[in-house]
């Protein structure tokens, strides 16, 4: 079974989104937590959740996988900004209990010059800080362009997080438009990088992935994404993933360049190339 969705917008509910969710043939999806950009959270609607959580279960949905705020960077080098992040991660967190049994993925986070090491010790410290005992749901980290100063753009980083944390509700979620910017050639080698991904980090912890085709060249460590088809990765590579032994009962994310009507589109083509 495949499992596909797209990033729908939060604004008017967890129901309402499982209902835009089906008109557009989706049975997974993809929401922020709060506002992308910033970190304003919705109020909580504990009996909206209920409900949704039911229609989830009768429409046969995969898991989902929410998204955090871009701007929450559990390692910048400000111990406010800093603390600040770590604070809207634990809430988060909170808030997707409502949610359980499903996914939470963020962006690592960028070091901004303090290193790499200094870097995976604030996510990791974080993340424990976070992470209550029993959590129902299991937390994610984006495999990353390698854009500036981003960790998590290889597979030995996001490798230290995991290690450090120390639990095993602790995963990943591979984004093809940016392990491809970052170096690892899915297009020519796709079992070639989920041997190397076993090899570092173990295919137990790949949970979801983000399909994205990619505006750039190999390895050029840019992250645009580009539509399905359209860009560097192209339609094949996207029927090799859609038809992997590995990847095809996982929950697939797109965060390409549309409305809902594109997604409606790319949902259909990506599920008529399962073969
Ligand atoms: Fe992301
Ligand atoms: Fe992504
Ligand atoms: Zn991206």
């Amino acid at each position: 079974m495949l499992y596909l969705g797209c990033h729908l917008s939060s604004t008017g509910g967890n129901v309402k989104m499982v209902e835009t969710a089906r008109a557009i043939g989706a049975n997974t999806f993809a929401f922020f937590t709060r506002n992308p950009r910033g970190s304003r959270a919705k109020p909580e609607d504990p009996a909206d959740a209920a409900a949704a959580a039911e229609m989830l279960l009768e429409g046969g949905f995969g898991k989902l996988v929410a998204h955090g705020a871009y701007t929450m960077n559990l390692c910048t080098a400000d111990s406010e900004a800093r603390a600040f992040a770590a604070e809207v991660l634990a809430d988060d967190l909170r808030r997707m209990a409502a949610l359980p049994e499903n996914f939470y993925n963020f962006h690592p986070g960028s070091h901004v010059g303090q290193g790499v090491e200094a870097g995976i010790g604030y996510i990791a410290e974080a993340l424990k800080q976070a992470m209550a005992p029993g959590y129902p749901v299991t937390v994610l980290l984006e495999t990353m362009a390698g854009k500036g100063s981003e960790v998590g753009g290889n597979f030995q980083e996001l490798k230290a997080i995991l290690d450090a944390v120390g639990r095993p509700d602790l995963g990943v979620c591979l984004d093809t438009c940016h392990v491809y910017d970052a170096g690892y050639d899915i297009v020519g080698n796709l079992d070639g990088v989920l041997a190397e991904f076993d090899r570092i980090i173990g295919l137990d912890r790949l949970k979801a992935l983000h399909l994205n085709d990619s505006k750039n060249p190999f390895a050029s460590h840019k992250d645009r994404h580009e539509c399905i088809g359209k860009g560097s990765l192209g339609l094949d590579t996207f029927r090799a993933i859609v038809n992997h032994p590995l990847l095809k009962e996982k929950p697939m994310i797109l965060e390409t360049p549309n409305e809902l009507p594109g997604y409606r589109q790319e949902i259909a083509v990506l599920r008529s190339l399962e073969a």
